[in-house]
């Protein structure tokens, strides 16, 4: 590893003065950001990294169409949301033409965090119920209710009394038949039910995020987390999706994650890639719902749903649509998959590649195994990715244990971009990073 530059090291101390550990940086050689295009990143000496982890740029770094959206619209008008504007409902009747037609209101937030926060407290209005299930690694945001039932914090941050956890990584990343997968996990979401209803709280929402990201990039077969709405609905909860990751178009074949599955969702939430980096996220919810939580409180954002924001947001499905990125998500991640597949085969680090669109997770294992059995080799994961960043190609790593690498690019990211990243991993194998 090349050792920081004066420049870079100055920036990272004074960084550290003024923000303080809270927010750790990426790669262990930082990278100090100064411009972007399309997939691309460029630091003060002008390098080029390539971008295979942002799913926020979703349309690309410094998108044109978004720039012209965003500066139009501060020419005009940029105040709160309580009057009478165009912009926010211009963006809400498109954003839910891509929804089923029960899923016919939406409020706007700033970010995911606030999106599963609001969700959450919709669901206990409507149901009478207090209690959540999620999956045992999950992440949904940093409130205190939601980081009270996001796991992957780990000990730092109490979990909450009526959250019951689901592990799904054994399952979604084994190779048993996927009636006995879907079987397996039915029972057990309802016996975190059964938990709950144990400990007097009810179930007001099973919320799961539709790639299942954090517990190492699970896309798993289409179907199953229908049988988890149909169950939760069975004992008067409802299903929140969490779309923060895999929506706008990431998955290829759908628009959402939860449409992979056909799953009858109640409430779907986002964030991230909407605005491609300017920062707005929403909830898109069933009428009931929403007219629920509206009878007992009052709810109010001061910048959900701001013109400059819903501009921008329009640009970024006007991109989407424009340059047809959900079948190119699927193409491009298709070729990608196979690609990496062929290429890792047979190396002993190498414990499997799973995907959906542009989202792709590698296990890398400890392969120390030789009956095929292996655990998961955080440290080789992140030698990998810090010898990548070194490459100037950017990666990160998702899972418990963070020995999954995961590529999450912008949608925009093309042929060339493809080979470049392949070639790298081509370099890395050579050097035996993938043993
Ligand atoms: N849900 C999921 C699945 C996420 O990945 C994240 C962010 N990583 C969030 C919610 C929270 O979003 P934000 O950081 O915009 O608050």
């Amino acid at each position: 590893m090349k050792a920081l530059n004066p420049q870079e090291r100055a920036l990272v101390e004074r960084r550290r003065r003024v923000l303080g550990t809270l927010g750790p940086l990426f790669y262990d050689r930082p990278i100090h950001v100064v411009r972007g295009e399309g997939a691309h990143l460029f630091d003060a000496q002008g390098d080029d990294f390539l971008d295979c982890y942002n799913n926020v740029a979703c349309v690309g770094h410094a998108n044109a169409k978004v720039r012209e959206a965003v500066n139009g619209q501060l020419g005009l008008q940029d105040t709160h949301s309580r009057y009478l504007q165009d912009e926010v409902l211009d963006y809400a009747e498109r954003l839910l033409w891509h929804f089923p037609a029960l899923l016919n209101r939406v409020s706007f937030t700033n970010s995911g965090s606030e999106s599963n926060d609001l969700a959450l407290r919709m669901a206990r209005v409507y149901t009478g119920h207090q209690g959540v299930v999620v999956t045992s690694n999950a992440y949904h945001g940093i409130t205190s209710l939601v980081s009270s039932v996001s796991p992957s914090f780990g000990t730092g941050v109490p979990l909450a009394p009526f959250l019951a956890t689901v592990e799904v990584s054994d399952l979604l990343t084994g190779g048993l038949p996927e009636a006995e997968i879907r079987a397996t996990l039915l029972s057990r979401f309802q016996h975190a039910f059964r938990q709950l209803h144990a400990a007097g709280y009810g179930v007001s929402a099973v919320l799961l995020d539709q790639i299942f990201s954090s517990d190492g990039v699970l896309p798993g077969a289409p179907g199953w987390v229908d049988d988890i709405a149909e169950a939760v609905h069975k004992v008067g909860g409802i299903l929140i999706a969490d779309e923060v990751q895999s929506g706008f178009a990431r998955t290829g074949d759908e628009f959402w994650g939860f449409e992979r599955h056909h799953a009858a969702v109640d409430v779907v939430t986002m964030g991230k890639p909407m605005g491609n980096g300017i920062p707005t996220g929403a909830v898109v919810y069933k009428e009931a719902v929403g007219d629920a939580f509206a009878e007992s409180t009052r709810y109010f954002n001061t910048f959900g749903g701001n013109p400059v924001s819903m501009r921008a947001a329009g640009a970024v499905l006007d991109q989407i649509e424009d340059m047809h990125l959900q079948s190119h998500a699927k193409g491009m991640g298709d070729f990608i998959s196979t690609e990496l597949e062929s290429l890792l085969a047979g190396r002993s680090r190498f414990g499997g590649i799973r995907h959906a669109g542009l989202f792709i997770g590698i296990d890398i294992s400890d392969g120390r195994d030789s009956s095929g059995c292996h655990g998961g080799d955080p440290q080789a994961a992140r030698s990998i990715i810090n010898r990548l960043r070194d490459e100037r190609v950017l990666i990160s790593a998702a899972g418990a244990e963070g020995s999954t690498l995961k590529l999450r690019p912008p949608l925009v990211f093309t042929q060339q971009d493809a080979e470049r990243l392949l070639e790298s991993c081509e370099l890395l194998c050579s050097e035996g990073y993938f043993g």
